[in-house]
């Protein structure tokens, strides 16, 4: 008889690779992660994938733990009831533990002729995808980026640098997360790099063609490649596998991610919503929620409690081009007077990517080592959850 446990980890992303890798701390556990790609997508900087200035990929050999074998595949469905998970490619794979990590895509945008004439850029598939359409069209051509969320700001800044001429459409506030002061530094350097911000409440988009962008106010912008950057979505892989999740579709669990309606499967990153109060969704976010993951399953292979999530939320980085870049700090998530810009927030930037990367490989090189979500913070969550705060928007945008 053996007293091996088996997890299962669906999605190699920042919480799924991270869950992976802290999981092999015991030599008792065996662990299987699936994820479709056989690289590893470094998706925040999928933006300089389509300005051409970074392929975003990083080798798994880089960044997963030699112990975790990594399969192709996608994951088709879920049962809970028999443990097991069936693949896209035929077969199924059992578990004692399952993490749900998912990750995150682009929303569905519900304008007219934004799913036909523009191009989301939150996965690579779809990053891949905008590239052909810059090959073609001459730097010159009107290219439009709409949402200005972190996302937006970062792909217009990053086609502006690249020589094109980018407007960029915020259907609101440029940055809404940012301090008044970090917005006017944002508008400065965008302003700098030749984008047109068109901010304020009449500049939401009412219709994409093939050739231009229709806003609220009647305004017609000619657009002759239109980037869709509004807000995330997540798979409907809980959904279709008959798992509580919120209204997004984010696996519903407790504070130690474990899912409300199975004790053995925990979620992380941004296809989580623990106590329906769901995190930014983020790489900031992604890789302590994956190191908490692995430890609530990991305490309960070893008969312990599992510890609930402290998470602090500190800072917002956004690269603006190669050259610039903001760092807003934050307290308790809420964007504070401070900020670092310029080429020195670009130079924070670089540093936040590349040490992502490290984490992950620390991780790999010495499951255990990582330890940031360990640190105490969460104040304010716990205030949110002890007045019943529930529910979160039904689409999401980063954080950092
Ligand atoms: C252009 C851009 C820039 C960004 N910049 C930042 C930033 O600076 N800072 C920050 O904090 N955040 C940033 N983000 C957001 C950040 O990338 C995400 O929040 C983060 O990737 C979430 O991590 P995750 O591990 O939850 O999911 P993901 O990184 O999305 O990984 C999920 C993985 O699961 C796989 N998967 C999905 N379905 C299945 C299935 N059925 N079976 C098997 N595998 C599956 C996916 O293919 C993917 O590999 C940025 C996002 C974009 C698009």
């Amino acid at each position: 008889m053996t007293n091996n446990t088996e997890v299962v980890v669906i999605g190699g992303g920042y919480a799924g690779v991270m869950a992976a890798n802290r999981l092999t701390r015991r030599d008792d556990v065996t662990v299987t992660l699936i994820n479709p790609r056989p690289t590893f997508v470094h998706r925040i900087r999928l933006h300089q994938l389509v300005a051409g200035s970074d392929s975003a990929v990083v080798d798994y050999r880089e960044v997963l733990g030699e112990r975790v074998r990594l399969v192709v595949d996608s994951v088709d469905q879920i049962d809970a009831a028999g443990r097991s998970v069936a693949l896209a490619s035929g077969g199924t794979v059992g578990y004692d533990y399952l993490v749900y990590a998912v990750g995150s895509g682009s929303a569905d945008p519900a304008v007219p002729g934004a799913a036909e004439f523009a191009y989301p850029i939150a996965t690579f598939e779809e990053a891949e995808r905008l590239r052909p359409a810059f090959d073609t069209a001459p730097a010159t051509a009107a290219v439009t980026v709409v949402g200005a969320g972190p996302t937006g700001i970062e792909t217009a800044a990053e086609l502006a640098e690249a020589g094109r001429a980018v407007t960029l459409v915020c259907g609101g506030a440029l940055g809404p997360y940012l301090h008044p002061r970090g917005r006017r530094s944002v508008a400065r350097r965008l302003a700098g790099l030749g984008v047109s911000v068109l901010d304020g409440p009449d500049t939401t988009v009412t219709a994409v063609t093939r050739d231009a962008v229709r806003l609220a106010d009647g305004r017609e912008l000619p657009s002759a490649v239109t980037v869709w950057t509004a807000g995330f979505g997540v798979p409907d892989l809980a959904v279709r596998s008959g798992l509580s999740t919120d209204a997004l579709g984010r696996l519903r669990t407790d504070e130690t991610l474990t899912s409300v309606d199975d004790v053995r499967i925990v979620a992380a990153g941004d296809s989580a919503a623990p106590s329906g109060l769901p995190l930014r969704m983020s790489c900031q976010a992604a890789m302590p929620l994956g190191a908490r993951a692995a430890d609530t399953v990991l305490s309960r292979i070893a008969g312990e409690r599992p510890s609930a999530l402290n998470q602090p939320f500190g800072a917002q980085c956004i690269s603006l081009g190669r050259r610039d870049g903001i760092f807003q700090f934050a307290r308790d998530d809420v964007a504070v007077w401070f900020n670092i810009d310029g080429r020195p927030g670009a130079k924070l930037k670089e540093l936040v990517c590349k040490v992502v990367v490290k984490h992950l490989a620390g991780e790999a090189g010495k499951p255990g080592s990582y330890r940031l979500h360990l640190r105490s913070g969460g104040t304010k969550r716990r205030q949110l959850l002890r007045a019943g705060h529930e529910g979160a928007p039904a689409t999401a945008e980063r954080a950092a």
